[in-house]
């Protein structure tokens, strides 16, 4: 099964994710590949850090699963391993989880919010993102929701860690059964 989290960047689904991987051993993160910089703290192991010219040549190869155009840099998943069974979680933006859907129907799609768009503020704000990336991350935080909701996804508020946490892994329990 392939699992998608999405919402506005800031939101928590970097964090979450690393947490749900942690916790469940049925369930590996795929890491993408991106043209952006490594942010302070960041290493290979968050993503694959290629030029535009590595990630283009890569598109033409059929590396990726999907791929987008996120705030003038390309993301792309990499095509997953045929041979390993155990559920991938994604952890991209709306217009990858469009390209999921439609590739995969049954893919389940998480949209996770933030319990107020103060508090999204302050965690774009708290990792260090400079003002106009939170400027733009709040702009286009509206249509994110707007358009996963388009998509079916079901909610989840990360509010407190743990408990959005739990949530995932119940509803993820609940698609396995
Ligand atoms: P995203 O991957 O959605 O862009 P991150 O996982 O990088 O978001 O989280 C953005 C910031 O918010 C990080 O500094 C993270 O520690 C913090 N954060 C995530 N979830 C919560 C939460 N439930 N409560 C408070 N802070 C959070
Ligand atoms: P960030 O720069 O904050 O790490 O990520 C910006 C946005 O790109 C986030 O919404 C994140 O989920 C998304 N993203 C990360 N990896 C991928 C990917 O492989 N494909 C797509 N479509 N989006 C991605």
């Amino acid at each position: 099964m392939t699992v998608v989290l999405i919402g506005p960047g800031g939101v928590g689904k970097g964090t979450l994710a690393r947490r749900l991987v942690a916790s469940d051993p049925d369930l590996v993160l795929s890491r993408s590949w991106t043209t952006r910089t490594p942010r302070p703290g960041e290493t290979e192991a968050d993503y694959h850090f290629v030029s535009r010219d590595e990630f283009e040549r890569a598109i033409h190869a059929g590396v990726f699963y999907e791929w987008a155009e996120f705030q003038g840099h390309l993301y792309g998943t990499p095509r997953p391993d045929p041979s390993d069974d155990r559920d991938l979680l994604l952890e991209i933006d709306v217009q990858g989880a469009e390209q999921i859907r439609a590739q995969d129907p049954s893919a389940l799609v998480i949209l996770v919010v933030a319990p107020s768009t103060e508090a999204l503020e302050r965690r774009l704000r708290g990792r260090g993102d400079d003002e106009d990336h939170v400027r733009r991350r709040l702009e286009s935080a509206a249509e994110e929701m707007e358009r996963g909701r388009r998509l079916g996804a079901i909610e989840v508020v990360n509010d407190d860690l743990e408990r959005a946490g739990a949530r995932i892994l119940s509803i993820l329990e609940g698609r396995r059964h």
